[in-house]
């Protein structure tokens, strides 16, 4: 098959991922082969190819927003037929018996690995996988809209959830890229009312025309307060500015890996019971439940497509934030 590799990290713009042709795959026990129809192109790619992340083997298949066709089946697997559609998202594997699995928080399973890490990912005519650690995916919607559901449509739900909103609640968004469109859109459609905090006029007028309550600045006065928030860029100075904002009992969730320092210096941002947690990962219950829901209500997604043979371009676009919206790269013809 031919895959891109990445054998030794460097700056993006060295462009360290290789195509090569390699042996065909096959599954093992428990696992199938996906052809691979599309995968979406993430920050986090660039941050393996990079080293801002160890690589944690080589050679790597980077790729983590997978989407194909099962067309070859490990003894053992039941819950995939050859055909059907397959998705895999950046959970990999976890160990199911740790306090964490058992919990229903696979997601900080110390023995969790990661897909297009510490496993091969979806750059690459097929992948395999684990078949208890593959998506079922909606038949009728194209595999380009497919691929960008399996990262920030999966984690956006995850930061949605952490914020513990139903209907008749107020959630803010901080920043506005591709994962918060998807959050938006959740809560929208679960009659939450969402309010939008983002400097760019573009990403406003999207806010706007995906159902956004209300859209402003950074220095614009928000108009209520908000029972949750998320906060989706990696700025600590956000935190305290999201805290002021925010109603009694209110949660606040950050979105970001990693953040720059976060100083909160008045208790009253924190007291009457508000909270801060942490994003971490995604766990399969994520993935299921948002496939289901993004399917129901027509989630919109929007995606600049690039062909196999432009996966380094489709990196450097990610890097320098020139993409609108999700990245996917087109694997099958
Ligand atoms: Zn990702
Ligand atoms: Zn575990």
């Amino acid at each position: 098959m031919k895959a891109w590799i990445l054998e030794t990290q460097a700056p993006i713009e060295e462009r360290p991922l290789q195509l090569v042709e390699l042996p065909d795959p096959h599954p093992g026990p428990g696992q199938i082969r996906i052809r691979v129809q599309a995968c979406g192109v993430c920050r986090t790619d660039v941050h393996i190819a990079e080293g801002d992340l160890p690589l944690h083997k080589s050679p790597l298949i980077l790729g983590h927003e997978i989407v194909g066709i099962v067309d070859e089946v490990g003894p053992g697997v039941t819950r995939f037929r050859l055909g059907q559609r397959a998705g895999v998202t950046w959970l990999n594997h976890a160990c199911g018996e740790c306090k964490f699995c058992r919990a229903g928080k696979e997601n900080l399973c110390p023995q969790a690995r990661f897909t297009g890490w510490d496993a091969d990912g979806g750059y690459a005519e097929y992948t395999l996988v684990e078949a208890d650690f593959a998506l079922h995916l909606p038949e009728g919607r194209p595999f380009m809209e497919l691929a960008p559901w399996m990262c920030p449509g999966v984690a956006g739900y995850r930061a949605f959830r952490l914020t513990g909103l139903g209907r008749g609640t107020r959630l803010g968004l901080y920043g506005f890229g591709p994962t918060a469109a998807y959050v938006l859109q959740v809560a929208h459609a679960l009659g939450i009312e969402v309010y939008v905090v983002t400097r760019s006029e573009k990403n406003k007028d999207a806010a706007r025309s995906l159902g956004a309550e209300w859209v402003g600045g950074y220095d614009d006065q928000m108009p209520v307060k908000l029972d949750g928030s998320i906060v989706f860029p990696p700025v600590g100075d956000l935190v305290s500015f999201a805290l002021s904002q925010l109603d009694s009992n209110g949660r606040l969730v950050l979105g970001p890996v990693t953040m720059t320092p976060i100083v909160i210096d008045d208790f009253n941002l924190i007291w009457q019971e508000r909270s801060i947690i942490s994003l971490a990962h995604v766990t399969r219950q994520d993935g299921e439940a948002f496939v289901r829901l993004a399917d129901d209500i027509g989630i919109k997604v929007n995606t600049e497509v690039y062909p196999f043979a432009r996966v380094p371009e489709a990196l450097i676009a990610v890097r320098h934030g020139q993409v609108k919206g999700n990245a996917v790269i087109q694997v099958a013809e």
